[in-house]
């Protein structure tokens, strides 16, 4: 029977008592009124005149016109946390939240649906990502940059705050670092960066893979020499790291563009490569879709993010877009990209896209397996 043909009860899916969640930006895992009080205790300007400005500013609930604006936002909190100290207390913050509220429902109450528990599953393993060289206090202006705090200092602070909680919430989570370049960032500030990652991944397991992030309407990556420059950046940063990509996000990445970054960058993950199915749809180019299926690349989906993004039209697009994935044979996951800042958890993006009949049963719980199975995190008991 087509599952989609009824709504199902969240108390109806054998949902597994652990789950492990891909995407998260540490950027979009701090609360709103946290980032307010580092920003205030730390002096940092151009935060509004209130907290009511300060929410405003920052505020992703409501659709925005596209992915740069969705990105603009995270600069903002960015220059927030950045240093050693607001670097460790983002840290902290996102894990525990992370602990505590990934598999609840609407732990606001705000939208509260009856029939559901409020715990459905224990968030056990988290991959959090994030770009330390933009928790310099740098401020990128006309390709030059120049940051107020120490990379290694940085990076080491992230690290510490990991053992830290890891430690407090006595293991019952466990959390690795994705570290992202940036597509708005000079060859050489990318370099610098992969450079310190091999570095510290040399000294902590903390450390578990790398990303391309940002603005694909600054560098899509579709000339040679921006594609060879990556190419070099990703290598730099060492061979003992998962490597996912953000990709074909915007029609700003053509299909050409797609698969040549594939293959230069050879990334085992992609994040919303939704770009890749509508080039099926509109173009009847499947170009994206077969070398994800032939390379067994996992997509990593982040629901409603990437209807503020404009990626996905509606919740009910994704039937479609899953029934692709599914037709092709290529894997998926689901993640919050930015729980706090979308005020959501996993669970609940989860229960969003069976309630309105976007996916059915059996594929959430295989995306949920396929997360455990995808993580670029060392398989180790809980
Ligand atoms: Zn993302």
């Amino acid at each position: 029977m087509n599952q989609r043909s009824k709504r199902v009860s969240a108390h109806e899916i054998p949902w597994p008592r652990d789950v492990t969640e891909l995407h998260v930006h540490l950027g979009g895992s701090v609360p709103l009124s946290r980032l307010w009080e580092i920003a205030l205790d730390r002096g940092i300007r151009g935060i509004g005149v209130g907290y009511e400005d300060f929410v405003g500013m920052l505020d992703l609930r409501e659709s925005l016109p596209d992915l740069d604006s969705y990105l603009n936002v995270f600069d903002k909190i960015e220059l927030i946390q950045s240093g050693p100290g607001a670097v460790r207390e983002s840290v902290i913050t996102a894990v525990h939240h992370a602990y505590s509220r990934g598999g609840m429902v609407y732990p606001h109450g705000e939208r509260g649906i009856s029939d559901t528990p409020p715990c459905l599953f224990a968030l056990r393993r988290l991959e959090l990502r994030w770009n330390p060289l933009k928790r310099t206090g740098t401020v990128f202006l006309k390709g030059s940059h120049a940051g107020l705090y120490d990379l290694d200092r940085i990076i080491k602070s992230s690290i510490d705050a990991l053992d830290e909680v890891e430690s407090a919430l006595k293991h019952r989570i466990h959390v690795g670092h994705i570290l992202c370049f940036g597509r708005d960032m000079t060859f050489e500030a990318n370099r610098a960066l992969a450079r310190k990652i091999r570095l510290w991944r040399e000294r902590s397991s903390k450390i578990i893979g790398i990303d391309l992030a940002g603005h694909e309407s600054l560098n899509p990556l579709s000339s040679p020499r921006q594609l060879e420059e990556m190419r070099i950046v990703f290598d730099e940063a060492g061979p003992q790291l998962g490597r996912t990509i953000h990709l074909g996000e915007t029609p700003h990445v053509d299909m050409h563009t797609f698969v040549n970054t594939i293959e230069a960058l050879q990334p085992t993950r992609l994040s919303h490569p939704i770009g890749a199915v509508r080039a099926l749809w509109e173009h009847h180019d499947d170009r994206g879709l077969k070398i994800m299926a032939e390379r067994g690349i996992v997509c990593e989906l982040n629901v409603r993010a990437s209807i503020l993004t404009g990626a996905v039209s509606e919740i009910k697009e994704y039937s479609k877009i899953l029934d692709t994935f599914d037709r092709y044979g290529i894997r998926y996951t689901f993640s919050t990209d930015a729980p706090s800042l979308l005020d959501t958890t996993l669970a609940q993006e989860l229960l969003v896209l069976v309630h309105s009949g976007a996916a059915r049963c059996d594929q959430i719980l295989t995306a949920l397996r396929t997360a455990d199975e995808a993580s670029f995190l060392p398989i180790r008991a809980l």
